[in-house]
């Protein structure tokens, strides 16, 4: 009930005003395929139970995907990739993610981000990953009951999410632990007694990748799996 309050509070954020103008005007200006679309262009809240054992972070919502649909990671290329390996390792109830209201069930699992607008070319200023940061740590703070493993996709989602979970009270260590694809840090809990939290780092799904090979279905899968093993999934 209170991540519905926090989802609900959250679509209503104007905090950054180049990302409230960049999401309205991308919505105004729709890609021809999207023609007839009517945009989202609100800050995109994460999808997912509010006991999710395992997380999935990027950075931002992407344009013409969450910034289009309302969820993260839908309606376009990188969530076709992500969705499909969430499925074949028992995560999703189905392989595709195309709209809101699509059947699409995950389970044990949270997809959220850092930024919660789409920023023009995929890129938050520091500034905007700092306002949004209390979004996500206050979410955090109500997943860490049953939170136990975290994927990040993406190193720059990676560099924002360490401050994120410092706020949430998790101890990280120092030097700060570096992206790599499959790097794995043990995190202590905020409270004495409560178990770790697992971060896995994967390179982003992005077309980048996914089209030239940095990145397989079966390296995305493995991530995926070790990471939902790891939460008890
Ligand atoms: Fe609000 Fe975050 Fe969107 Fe900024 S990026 S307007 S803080 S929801």
């Amino acid at each position: 009930k209170d991540l519905a309050v926090l989802d609900e509070r959250l679509t209503g954020c104007r905090a950054c005003p180049r990302l409230v103008d960049w999401r309205e005007e991308t919505a105004r200006v729709r890609r021809r395929a999207y023609a007839g679309w009517e945009y989202w262009a609100r800050p995109v809240p994460g999808f997912g139970p509010p006991d999710a054992a395992l997380a999935l972070v990027g950075l931002a919502p992407a344009a013409h995907g969450g910034n289009r649909t309302g969820r993260m990671f839908t309606g376009d290329r990188s969530g076709d990739v992500l969705f499909e390996a969430l499925h074949a390792v028992g995560l999703a109830s189905q392989p595709t993610s195309t709209e809101r209201g699509d059947g699409l069930e995950l389970y044990g699992v949270r997809v959220t981000a850092p930024v919660h607008c789409a920023p023009p070319d995929n890129k938050p200023t520091p500034q905007e990953r700092l306002t949004c940061r209390p979004w996500l740590v206050r979410e955090l703070e109500l997943l860490r009951p049953t939170l136990r493993a975290i994927v990040v996709l993406g190193a720059f989602g990676w560099q924002a999410l360490l401050p994120v979970l410092g706020g949430a009270g998790y101890r990280l260590p120092r030097p700060l632990p570096r992206f790599g694809h499959g790097a794995h840090v043990e995190l202590a809990a905020p409270a004495e007694g409560e178990p770790p939290l697992h971060l896995y780092g994967c390179y982003h799904v992005s077309q980048q990748n996914t089209f030239t090979g940095r990145l397989t279905p079966a390296m995305l899968r493995e991530v995926l799996a070790a990471a939902a093993e790891r939460a008890g999934l």
